[in-house]
């Protein structure tokens, strides 16, 4: 999970929201009402509504990498999200900085891990608002995800599905070896063969492995997280250049 930035939305669907949000507020049932508005705006025969829904749909695609949900970036995105969930939070149905772009899975057992400090404060990881890198850690010789806090606790719950984490192992280790060819591309002068690896790089699962790829590199025993022959030294020749990757594709590097 990389933190995301929230892009601006347009004046008229703002309003538009605003709206649904006023006519939540002052209705005696606001959680029915909240669902039946919901509903109603994603129905594609309801063309008005739906273009505003539309345009909320398309901002929250483009605060994505590439389509990847938001919570896990393995699956594509399949649905909307609302971090503070409608059925609890009825009038932040409508609200633009309440919503996310998810997997199914993901926005499944979110939903159930959604809890409150003592402070009315959530105790998940918003990526639009969090620093992911503040509250998890990674494990990448196990693709787990470690809590460094009890905000990162309940949302490592949600990362750290099988599937996932053998997938992150695999792309761990597949990331190493394509930084290993990128560097011999570059010392054998083969630009074209260089740049395709670079896409490659650029576009692999879990966008944000590489951002840890490059921190773990900076650590006193890289070793042991590092374990590709000559990736290491790939990674120091080439430090600056990743970096600009992952700045240029949006993709926080986690702090070191
Ligand atoms: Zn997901």
């Amino acid at each position: 999970m990389r933190r995301r930035q929230r892009l601006p939305l347009g004046r008229k669907a703002l309003v538009w929201l605003f709206l649904r949000t006023k006519e939540i507020l002052c209705a005696a049932d606001p959680k029915s009402t909240a669902e039946a508005l919901w509903k109603s705006t994603g129905d594609p025969r309801s063309t008005r509504k739906h273009r505003y829904r539309r345009e909320v749909k398309a901002t929250l695609e483009r605060m994505t990498l590439g389509g990847l949900c938001m919570y896990c970036e393995h699956n594509t995105v399949h649905q909307i999200e609302h971090f503070w969930p409608k059925s609890r939070f009825p009038e932040r149905t409508f609200c633009w900085w309440n919503l996310l772009f998810v997997c199914g899975e993901c926005n499944q057992l979110k939903n159930a891990k959604f809890e409150l400090d003592a402070r009315y404060e959530p105790l998940l990881v918003d990526p639009t608002v969090d620093d992911p890198a503040e509250h998890l850690e990674l494990s990448p010789k196990e693709g787990r995800f470690l809590a460094l806090t009890e905000k990162g606790e309940n949302t490592r719950a949600i990362l750290n599905r099988n599937i996932l984490i053998r997938r992150r192992q695999d792309a761990w280790s597949g990331l190493q070896g394509l930084v290993v060819s990128y560097a011999r591309a570059q010392a054998s002068g083969d630009a074209r063969l260089a740049e395709v690896l670079e896409g490659e790089l650029c576009k692999r699962p879990f966008p944000a492995l590489l951002g840890f790829l490059l921190r773990f590199a900076e650590l006193t025993e890289p070793e042991r997280y590092i374990h590709v022959d000559g990736c290491l030294d790939a990674l120091r020749a080439h430090r600056d250049e990743i970096r600009g990757w992952i700045d240029a594709c949006g993709a926080d590097a986690p702090s070191t």
